[in-house]
């Protein structure tokens, strides 16, 4: 059971809505414009937003960069236009997954309850003791983390990189679930992960050639492990 925000200005789709998460068990407010919906997120907590990206006050993508301003409740866009450039743009700013109109009631609680799923994951506590591989430890708490005795001065994105692979160590995570788990989309490009990948694996001193925490395997996913050769 979750808390439902539905903004939505076509009464007949909106009560569609407010009847069938009702019926499973959510509790629904509804608005049928932008601004009304910044006023109810800043004065009530949801578990998600259902967003109509086809509003009379504001365009969608302003309505999102708007909320995104306020809240990091979980955004599932509901659009009646097909356009993946648009849907792709809005998922980098800030949406957490979309559904093309008209959609199914199963197709919305799907989506609602992978992006409640992930909410919930990530809003656990992170990990108060550190973790060790070889010689990079890591402190969750005070987002630090250190190779060989040696700070490692990390962009946040790095470090939620780093911690999320170090905390399994050995096990292969595919490209799509740290989209998932470190960026918290459910869709998105590949490049993004290889570049921010490229970039930690610089600061760790390795090379995509010459791996020693790092491995890429191709169209799999990457691994983190400790380096094979003897530590100094
Ligand atoms: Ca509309």
């Amino acid at each position: 059971m979750a808390s439902v925000l539905v903004v939505e200005d076509d009464q007949f789709v909106r009560s569609a809505l407010i009847r069938h998460l009702t019926e499973a068990s959510h509790t629904v407010r509804s608005v049928g414009t932008a601004l009304e919906a910044l006023r109810e997120v800043a004065h009530h907590r949801f578990d998600v937003v259902i967003l109509d990206l086809g509003l009379p006050d504001l365009d969608g993508a302003e309505a999102l960069k708007m909320l995104r301003g306020i809240t990091d409740v979980p955004v599932i866009i509901a659009t009646a236009r097909d356009d993946e450039a648009e849907i792709v743009r809005l998922l980098n700013d800030g949406a957490d997954d979309y559904l093309t109109k008209p959609f199914s009631v199963e197709h919305l609680s799907a989506r609602m309850a992978a992006v409640l799923r992930r909410a919930r994951s990530t809003g656990e506590a992170p990990p108060s003791r550190d973790i060790r591989v070889g010689g990079l430890a890591i402190d969750p708490l005070r987002r630090q983390a250190a190779l060989d005795g040696t700070a490692l001065d990390l962009t946040r994105r790095e470090f939620d990189l780093l911690a999320f692979l170090a905390g399994r160590p050995g096990v292969v995570v595919s490209r799509k679930e740290l989209l998932a788990e470190v960026w918290q989309q459910s869709y998105g490009d590949d490049q993004t992960i290889d570049v921010h990948l490229s970039w930690l694996r610089r600061k760790l001193g390795e090379t995509a050639a010459r791996p020693r925490y790092l491995h890429t395997l191709r169209g799999v996913g990457v691994k983190l492990e400790p380096p094979r050769e003897p530590l100094p």
